[in-house]
């Protein structure tokens, strides 16, 4: 509760308290963590990668109607060395793959992965009878948030974005590990054709 020893001005729900005046002077205290965080998660640019027809549903969620706008991450770059968030919205084939791998890592750091749709989640529909797609693309990159769905909505974006958001929230210079360290030898076979 906000009080005079105790004057809090922003607080979240697991952060709490964040920001904190020093009484009598036009001074803010906070964390460095917090500062950075908030910084990133406002300003996420995305990298297109529209695969299939979940792409369609990552169109609409940036146009008017539902404004990805509003989180700060509508602008779409086309070259991944401009992008810190890889949406992976359709089908990711097995001769996609590598490809995939490569431009994930070719994109600045800290760098994050929606898998947004079955296909991108699990392989989706072509799980079964196809050795052509990939069954998960988190056997090629590590993934943040997963959003169900075939295809999920736009609005399923947007709360995937805000659940990235929260993820961002949390982390912390001090124990940030290299981003993207998975197992290249498992990749291998499994991109391999
Ligand atoms: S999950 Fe469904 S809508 Fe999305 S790419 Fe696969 S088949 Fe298309």
């Amino acid at each position: 509760m906000e009080n005079s020893e105790n004057p809090i001005v922003e607080s979240t729900e697991n952060h709490a308290p964040i920001v904190q005046p020093i009484p009598g002077g036009g001074i803010l205290v906070t964390k460095l963590d917090y500062i950075f965080n908030t910084g990133r998660k406002n300003s996420l640019w995305p990298f297109g990668f529209g695969l299939a027809c979940c792409a369609i549903e990552m169109m609409a969620a940036l146009a008017s109607r539902f404004d990805l706008a509003r989180f700060g991450a509508e602008v779409m770059r086309s070259t991944p060395r401009q992008a810190d968030l890889m949406i992976v919205a359709g089908t990711v084939t097995e001769k996609m793959g590598p490809k995939l791998k490569l431009l994930y890592d070719q994109m600045s750091s800290p760098k994050y992965v929606i898998s947004m749709g079955s296909c991108a989640i699990g392989g989706g529909p072509f799980y079964y009878d196809s050795y052509t797609v990939v069954k998960g693309v988190d056997r090629i990159v590590p993934v943040d948030v997963h959003i169900p769905g075939c295809p999920p909505r736009p609005e399923a974006l947007v709360q995937g974005i805000m659940q990235l958001q929260n993820k961002i929230m949390t982390e912390s210079l001090l124990d940030r590990s290299t981003p993207g360290q998975i197992n290249t030898s498992e990749i291998k076979q499994e991109t391999e054709i």
